[in-house]
């Protein structure tokens, strides 16, 4: 394609241009849009979007498109990347999950023209950016005191999904073929093989996942013909596939003392976190209810009966992938 058309800018081929999607202004009519960086190289290639933040408080992922953006690599690419640092521009500047009217953008794919904010928000997406790929990494964190472990989430029945996940390179993939209204749903519909990528916790900066992102991005670059291979990349770390996963919950409300973290392998029954009150006189342990992999975690140590404290992956070998994680961490050390 010569002349790619984004919200009505010309962009040529070897062009690099920022773009404003123009969405609804503000009360007090200031304008707002999604700030858009396209960087077109002069080859004919895939057309690949970054998303990030479609969560207003999920910021990691602007951190991951900034350093992507002042990337030497970038300089030689095949194709065209879209780099979208906050879709979610309404919830980034409160520093909050949804839509001022509480609505989750990433429920509300592919959207409308007519309907609530977050519809429409998601419809311009899809029409001025989406639509324009043939592929997608859609960039997310843990909620709000909840960090995971750097991981992969896609669905797996669609081969070249599969194959990108695994160029990506995190130890973990997590299959989920979900139907919720999600942006990596609306692509999938529009045949568009999209990554998720979590990482890090909601409203924080985690290093380690950051470097983790832009490595994984730019295998995916080499995967799909947008980048020849760098020489001096570091070993493609083995995939492991979850079979599925599973919250543990608090069984009391109290203060917990976590004896297992993000990455770690545990085994059915074995003790993952003591909650107490505060004199630590009454103790209630949580167990792990089968092996796994810790891969999501809150944080904050309050809780209430019945909150999620730890997410477990299951895996066919658990203890090989706490291997490969442990071998892959030193990879990313600063
Ligand atoms: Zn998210």
């Amino acid at each position: 394609m010569d002349i790619l058309d984004i919200a009505g800018t010309h962009i040529a081929r070897g062009e690099r241009r920022r773009i404003t999607i123009n969405v609804a202004p503000l009360y007090d009519f200031t304008p707002s849009g999604i700030p858009v960086e396209v960087v077109r190289g002069k080859e004919d290639g895939p057309t690949l979007f970054i998303s990030s933040t479609l969560h207003g408080d999920e910021i990691n992922g602007v951190d991951i498109i900034r350093r992507l953006l002042n990337h030497k690599r970038l300089k030689g690419i095949n194709g065209t990347l879209i780099a979208v640092p906050i879709v979610n521009v309404f919830g980034f500047n409160t520093k909050i999950r949804y839509l001022p009217d509480r609505r989750d953008l990433n429920r509300c794919f592919p959207g409308s023209k007519d309907g609530s904010l977050a519809d429409q928000l998601a419809h311009v997406f899809m029409e001025e950016v989406v639509s324009r790929c043939t592929h997608g990494i859609d960039l997310h964190t843990g909620a709000i005191h909840r960090s995971n472990l750097p991981q992969i989430r896609a669905c797996m029945d669609d081969a070249e999904t599969r194959r990108l996940a695994e160029a990506f390179g995190v130890p973990v993939i997590m299959n989920s073929d979900i139907r919720d209204g999600s942006l990596r749903e609306a692509a999938r519909a529009y045949g568009i093989p999209t990554l998720l990528y979590e990482a890090g916790e909601a409203l924080r900066f985690d290093e380690k996942a950051s470097r983790i992102g832009v490595r994984g991005i730019l295998n995916v670059m080499e995967a799909i013909g947008m980048l020849a291979p760098d020489p001096k990349a570091p070993e493609k770390t083995t995939a492991f596939y979850a079979r599925s996963s599973y919250w543990v919950r608090a069984p009391y409300s109290g203060i917990m003392h976590a004896k297992k973290h993000l990455g770690d392998h545990v085994s059915k029954g074995q003790l993952l976190a003591v909650i107490t009150d505060p004199f630590g006189q009454h103790r209630y342990d949580i167990t792990a209810k089968s092996d796994g992999i810790v891969i999501g975690m809150s944080m904050l140590p309050l809780f209430n009966q019945g909150d999620a404290v730890f997410h477990i992956a299951t895996f066919k070998d658990a203890k090989l992938v706490e291997t490969h994680i442990d071998g892959h961490a030193e990879t990313f050390v600063l």
